[in-house]
């Protein structure tokens, strides 16, 4: 049998030979297997700093002492803990380049700091020396989320309302429909929140300001540039249902960051091996415990995974809606879902409706009929119109 050697691709445009693509064996940056690779390498890099902390000399930072651990890494996200003493640092330094020169992997020293904590300036003058990273300085940011040992304060995620802010910059939302705005809002706004509402509880200012951006992106706001009018029917508190209980599907802020924190709940109380040393952060679990009972916990499990979205129905306590099957069909064109969603719920901006917000109009009547004042029931059912498409339909 003959064995296939340098196989080459040859590429067909408009029926001719373009180019050739020569194949080859090895790993490429971007390859699909490099970061299981790095993974099985950083697992290296934590068993070399583990045996490097067995030195007799090296002290634990004192926080990581009970757990023995000297890191935590996330992908090429690194951070070692240790005893702001010389020996330590430099045992878990040495036990760091060993595992560098082994791997071929090095820290990027632009994007390396330390941190201190309790050391006066001789001795953080003097670690320095020996390190020759630059000094950082709390909260440090890991993994993109700002790492602190209080609680967080508001000026710590004002990131996220940057980031929402930036996006609505660069929509033009006066060219949208609802059904797209909201599409927008619940798969790009909301979701920006939802990594953070996963790690910790955000201050209820900063959630209140993140409702605010999306209910004015989705409404429209008043102002000179935009005539899209701010008028709307349905309280932002309706719109952030679950659509089987009668709103838009998105996500209450409050409630939902109380369900994202229950797997911690729920990992706690399995005692599954994650690190709970952050005393202010354990007793805002402990008071979650309340909310989540161990059976309301056991119900939600699935296969050994907690289904949120259970949880979250059962947390909104309201009752499901008979109609939403009917307007959610997916054989409907979205933007007449929204209308749909608008007029089973009475909120769209009929005649009669504007006339009770004192909108001066010229005239109340149906603008197709001329007939009797424009409401719903009139649009939907009583108008001669609409009857006459009906009966064409039934046809
Ligand atoms: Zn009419």
């Amino acid at each position: 049998m003959a064995c296939l050697k340098d196989p080459s691709y040859l590429i067909l445009m408009n029926g001719r030979i373009q180019g050739e693509i020569r194949g080859k064996k090895g790993l490429r940056h971007g390859a699909p297997i490099s970061p299981l690779l790095f993974v099985l390498a950083m697992e290296y890099c934590t068993r070399m700093l583990c045996q490097a902390s067995l030195d007799k000399r090296f002290r634990f930072h004192p926080k990581c002492k009970p757990l023995k651990r000297v890191n935590l890494c996330f992908a090429d996200d690194l951070v070692i803990f240790c005893k702001g003493v010389s020996s330590s640092v430099q045992i878990m330094r040495d036990g760091f380049t060993e595992f560098c020169l082994a791997s071929g992997l090095s820290a990027n020293m632009k994007k390396s700091q330390v941190y201190f904590g309790g050391l006066d300036d001789r001795e953080t003058h003097q670690l320095l020396e020996r390190l020759r990273f630059t000094e950082g300085c709390f909260p440090l940011k890991y993994l993109g989320v700002p790492l602190r040992t209080t609680k967080w304060k508001a000026g710590d995620c004002a990131i996220i309302i940057t980031k929402i802010q930036q996006k609505l910059h660069t929509w033009a939302s006066r060219h949208l429909s609802f059904a797209g705005r909201a599409q927008l809002v619940n798969s790009v706004l909301l979701s920006i929140r939802s990594f953070w509402m996963s790690i910790f509880m955000l201050p209820k200012s900063v959630t209140k300001e993140i409702d605010r951006l999306c209910r004015n992106f989705l409404w429209g706001v008043k102002d000179s540039n935009s005539n899209r009018s701010k008028l709307h029917f349905t309280a932002w508190n309706q719109v952030c249902l679950p659509k089987c209980m009668g709103g838009l599907g998105f996500k209450e802020c409050c409630t939902w960051n109380t369900v994202l924190l229950a797997k911690f709940v729920w990992a706690v109380s399995s005692k599954q091996d994650i690190l709970w040393d952050v005393s202010w952060y354990w007793r805002r679990l402990v008071r979650l415990r309340t909310v989540f009972s161990a059976n309301s916990l056991a119900e939600a499990l699935k296969n050994d995974k907690l289904c949120l979205k259970v949880l979250y129905h059962r947390l909104l306590n309201r009752e499901r809606v008979a109609f939403a099957n009917v307007v959610w069909c997916s054989l409907v064109v979205p933007k007449h879902r929204f209308i749909l969603w608008q007029a089973t719920l009475g909120h769209l901006l009929t005649r009669d409706k504007l006339h009770y917000c004192n909108l001066d109009l010229p005239s109340l009547l149906c603008p197709v009929c001329e007939l009797e004042q424009e409401s719903h029931a009139h649009l939907f059912f009583v108008c001669p119109f609409s009857q006459q498409i009906r009966a064409q339909m039934v046809d």
